[in-house]
């Protein structure tokens, strides 16, 4: 479904990402790890198209995707869920939903795919008519997870999505995004919390420094002494 092949992106003068390669096939729940500033955030912007890579290439259902606008990309299928959510905090829980669904092809089917979010996350529509900036920070990143899903994405990127959520709410928030999964939505999460992460995804990613430098299950990963001295001893 997804391949991005020997991807470099720059932030005006740095080079955030120098080689990375993935692949993820449909229905899977893919995990990318790696430190602070290793590049995961950045590979994220860019298969959304937030981000132009200056070489390497980005390719989605069998078509090159690089440096396509983010509008587009999601019109193909794609949705983003931001690194810190991203809400309009003035705005309530409803109209922060529907800014998800503003493409033609989503608008037609607004008030069923609602429906479907406030069904995984009930705890919305009892809020729907509050103003998002009042919302627990669990209940933010619903808001942010649902806007996404308005968009009736086939591929889901998650940037750090437990991040701000109470313990307890991140069990909430990962059943509901298993319950996505299921329905066949493939999965790309970015996590800092590499146990929480293997748990969820079925393979993963490691980038460090821009480069690509594992992949696996959470079998293999675990059991590498390289992914161990370099990337457990983190948390
Ligand atoms: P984190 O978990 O801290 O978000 P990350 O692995 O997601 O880390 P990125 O956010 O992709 O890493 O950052 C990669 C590098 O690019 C870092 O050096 C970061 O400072 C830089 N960077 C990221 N976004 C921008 C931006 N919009 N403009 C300039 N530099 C950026």
């Amino acid at each position: 479904m997804l391949n991005l092949a020997n991807l470099a992106v720059d932030h005006g003068k740095l080079r955030a990402l120098w080689d990375v390669s993935l692949t993820v096939r449909a229905g899977e729940k893919i995990g990318l790890l790696g430190a602070n500033g290793a590049g995961k955030s950045t590979t994220l912007g860019a298969i959304m198209g937030l981000y132009p890579p200056q070489s390497g290439d980005i390719v989605f259902d069998g078509a090159s995707i690089a440096a396509r606008p983010p509008a587009d990309n999601v019109a193909r299928g794609i949705a983003l869920v931001p690194e810190g959510r991203r809400l309009f905090a003035e705005m309530s829980v409803q109209e922060n939903l529907e800014m998800g669904a503003y493409l033609r092809a989503s608008r037609a089917s607004l008030s069923q795919t609602l429906d479907y979010v406030f069904t995984l996350f009930p705890i919305l529509r009892e809020k729907a008519r509050q103003n998002a900036g009042e919302l627990s920070g669990g209940q933010q990143q619903m808001v942010a997870i649902g806007r996404a899903l308005m968009s009736k994405p086939r591929l889901l990127l998650l940037d750090e999505p437990f991040l701000g959520v109470a313990p307890l709410v991140i069990y909430d928030v990962m059943d509901a995004l298993r319950r996505v999964a299921d329905t066949g939505v493939t999965i790309l999460l970015v996590e800092q919390n590499i146990h929480r992460a293997l748990d969820f995804v079925d393979r993963a990613y490691v980038i460090e420094n821009g480069r690509s430098a594992l992949d696996g299950t959470r079998e293999s990963l675990l059991g590498d002494p390289e992914f161990g001295t370099k990337f457990l001893g983190l948390e």
